[in-house]
């Protein structure tokens, strides 16, 4: 799935919509794990990571836009849950991650070496 209407938003600088947006999207991904957690097939055995391909400006200047010219665009997140991850919450204190580890981390959950085929992506988080 992808929820690009924060950036739709951001764009057009409608930091009101863009909370809006965020708000419903954590509702749909709130529905969508209240109905994994419901169903005995999929419960305990789902995995489900969601991240993003870009960050934004920092400054009320440039938190409209993102690229080059805007730092903080570089920066990330990824969040996670999986039946094969004991860790919650934030991670402080931990090596930082990339969007290089997650096609890795994906294939890992469902027993497939990423790296064996792809060496130059980063590695599965654990
Ligand atoms: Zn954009």
């Amino acid at each position: 799935m992808s929820f690009d209407e924060t950036d739709d938003w951001a764009h057009d600088g409608r930091y009101d919509l863009v909370l809006d947006a965020y708000t419903r999207i954590d509702d749909y991904l709130r529905q969508l794990w209240t109905w994994v957690q419901s169903q005995p097939d999929y419960r305990g055995r789902t995995h489900l990571l969601i991240t993003t391909d870009h960050g934004r400006g920092r400054t009320p200047a440039d938190w409209r836009t993102h690229g080059e010219k805007a730092q903080g665009s570089q920066d990330t997140w990824i969040a996670m849950v999986s039946p094969r991850m004991s860790q919650r919450g934030a991670w402080h204190d931990a090596p930082a991650l990339t969007t290089s580890q997650v096609a890795a981390t994906l294939a890992a959950w469902v027993g497939v070496d990423w790296r064996a085929d792809h060496p130059a992506a980063g590695e599965a988080i654990r």
